[in-house]
């Protein structure tokens, strides 16, 4: 992070806490299929507020994933529509980068709406856009928020708990790029809260041996184009075959990465109820981002996802791909 960057979040970060002191009901959002970051960012704005406004009606409504909840996480509320109508609330949406993306169509309703977000800023929808597309999980500007209030305010262990889970969960445990010394500071600050590390852990990285068989599947059934893009597919008949979730496709994208002559990864999973194909695209080496905005999608550029409606649009896809140049 850089200088300026603290500098503005202390602007931004005034503007949050005047907003919540503001709303008595308070919803946090999270985006559609959602992963650590997103569970973490918004249970750690939720859980933050309850801990210091216990008065406040505050609802974290979102779709659930069952790689995660209930061990990690709680399952999402149902937030009704006599809640919605009942009187102006303020929407706090975080890891989301598009209106599209977030999980219940109530946003425009709100009365306010506060994104916070570290993708790039192809849709500004809040009324305050919080966003820096170079820090490495949404989680950890809530947990710069949470950190620099006064001392007045409290930051529990359990929020401390969902942040960090979000900045393991998108940084790849620290190794990923945009992980710098403020991303271990703050995560070092997180720890210190005293959660149980290693119970932690435990659950984050738990395996099944449902797991290793699809991992099993996945490496026999890797194929690498010419210019070194690793991919797999998975259609519905393999996920029903092997229990996994449309969702839980990308699993293993990151199998491939780090191999000589590997320079991106990509996940192809057939999503049946929609009638599309979700892709992941991943690489250390090249910019995904762009190509994945060609085919519905978006994202980081290390880290982005596509949907395509027919698998013939795969191959191009690919080519797109092998014809990013190489960063380094
Ligand atoms: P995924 O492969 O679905 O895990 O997505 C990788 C990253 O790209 C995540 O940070 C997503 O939030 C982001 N992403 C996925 N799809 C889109 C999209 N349609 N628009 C913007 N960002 C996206």
């Amino acid at each position: 992070m850089e200088k300026s960057d603290f500098k503005r979040l202390h602007n931004e970060f005034k503007q949050v806490l005047a907003k919540i002191k503001q709303y008595d009901r308070i919803i946090c959002f999270r985006h559609v299929i959602p992963d650590y970051d997103a569970f973490g960012s918004q249970m750690g704005m939720y859980t933050w507020i309850k801990d210091n406004f216990p008065n406040k009606d505050v609802r974290y409504p979102g779709e659930t994933n069952r790689s995660f909840v209930p061990s990690l996480f709680p399952e999402p509320e149902v937030v009704d529509e006599e809640w919605i109508n009942r009187g102006p609330f303020l929407a706090i949406v975080t890891d989301t980068a598009t209106t599209a993306r977030i999980s219940a169509s109530v946003i425009d309703k709100a009365d306010y709406v506060i994104k916070i977000d570290h993708h790039p800023n192809v849709d500004p929808y809040g009324n305050l856009n919080i966003v820096y597309d170079h820090i490495v999980a949404a989680s950890q500007i809530v947990a710069l928020f949470a950190l620099s209030r006064s001392r007045k305010y409290v930051l529990s262990s359990k929020a401390a708990y969902y942040l960090y889970a979000g900045m393991v969960g998108d940084s790849g445990r620290f190794l990923y790029p945009d992980t710098d010394g403020a991303t271990l500071r703050v995560a070092a600050d997180l720890i210190d809260t005293g959660f149980d590390l290693q119970d932690f852990y435990d659950r984050m990285y738990a395996k099944t041996l449902k797991d290793v068989e699809v991992r099993k599947y996945v490496l026999n059934n890797t194929k690498i184009t010419p210019g070194g893009t690793a991919y797999y597919t998975l259609t519905d008949e393999d996920c029903k075959r092997m229990d996994i979730l449309p969702g839980e496709g990308k699993i293993y994208v990151n199998e491939f990465r780090g191999v000589e002559g590997i320079y991106a990864t990509v996940s192809t999973t057939e999503d049946a109820q929609a009638g599309v194909w979700r892709v992941s695209l991943r690489s250390n080496r090249k910019k995904v981002n762009g190509v994945a905005s060609k085919y519905r999608g978006g994202g980081h550029e290390g880290a982005s996802g596509a949907t395509l409606e027919s698998l013939d649009e795969l191959p191009q896809l690919l080519a797109d791909l092998d014809a990013v140049p190489l960063d380094r």
